[in-house]
């Protein structure tokens, strides 16, 4: 199953916006990685961020997003392909915090208010970029607000929200990105200040049947909107068995040998999607022969 992720532009160009219902998206990456509700909500609302901030990137490029925070999370791993593929783990899936103040899943709590925002963009150059800024509040919208406020110079607003029900199942999955391009006026950004502090949250939005489309005009709070191509994004891992293999013969001769004698066997297991690849004796004398 694939959302559709929404891009349009505003304001003669200036304001650059994007939005999508990723219900699919985080609700695929719970089951995956049988996550509980503050998990689910912490690595869902990376993976939705990911999902905005890779959607300008080319097919063959890469963005990836590392929040590591001083709560029991851990690090939480989200990365989107140009092609709106999206993989992403956490640390510790098997996390259910009381709810915080406002009724909702803690996910300031589940982070951390301490530690680092990382991302990544292999944009295929010889060298990744790579911009690093502190995590602020743990909530992760603001987190990447920030970074791409000072890491990146881009004055943007995001929203981002995950519902999870008492089954752990997730009822719907959504966020927006605003960017502000240069020459944007003094009274377009007071007008999308004043939308994205009216707002409601974007679970209730979806919940209420709001479409991308509805939420973008809400947020601009004009009807004058430039639409722009459209994007599948759904939760897909590349990872392959012939990956693992490469994996395993970069060990080295040495430590396979050691394998082959010990547990005669192998299995590895995707970081991202969970896959298990086996690896029989066989198959491991054949890594051994190409191992270095
Ligand atoms: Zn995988």
């Amino acid at each position: 199953m694939m959302n559709k992720l929404v891009k349009a532009l505003a304001f003669d160009d200036t304001i650059r916006i994007s939005c999508m219902d990723a219900s699919d998206l985080v609700s695929q990456a719970q089951v995956k990685h049988d996550t509980w509700s503050s998990a689910t909500a912490a690595l869902g609302r990376t993976l939705i961020g990911a999902a905005l901030m890779g959607a300008d990137i080319k097919d063959d490029s890469r963005l990836s997003i590392k929040i590591h925070g001083d709560g029991p999370a851990g690090r939480i791993i989200a990365a989107a392909d140009g092609s709106g593929h999206v993989k992403g783990y956490i640390d510790t899936p098997h996390l259910s915090l009381p709810a915080n103040a406002d009724d909702k899943i803690d996910v300031a709590k589940t982070v951390g208010r301490n530690g680092q925002v990382t991302v990544s963009k292999d944009l295929g150059l010889k060298e990744p970029f790579v911009g690093q800024s502190p995590i602020i509040s743990g909530e992760i919208a603001e987190d990447l607000t920030y970074y791409l406020t000072v890491s990146e110079q881009t004055p943007s607003a995001i929203g981002l929200g995950v519902l999870v029900g008492p089954d752990e199942k997730v009822i719907n999955a959504g966020g927006w990105m605003i960017q502000v391009m240069p020459g944007a006026s003094e009274e377009t950004i007071k007008q999308i200040e004043a939308g994205v502090s009216a707002v409601a949250p974007v679970t209730e939005l979806l919940d209420q049947g709001k479409s991308p489309e509805d939420i973008i005009a809400l947020l601009l709070g004009t009807d004058d909107i430039k639409y722009l191509a459209e994007k599948q994004v759904g939760f897909q891992c590349d990872c392959s068995k012939e990956r693992f293999a490469k994996g395993l013969a970069s060990l080295g001769k040495e430590e396979i040998a050691s394998i082959i004698q010990e547990d005669g066997q192998a299995e590895t297991v995707c970081h991202f999607c969970n896959s298990k690849y086996h690896f029989d004796k066989e198959e491991l004398e054949n890594i051994y022969k190409k191992a270095k």
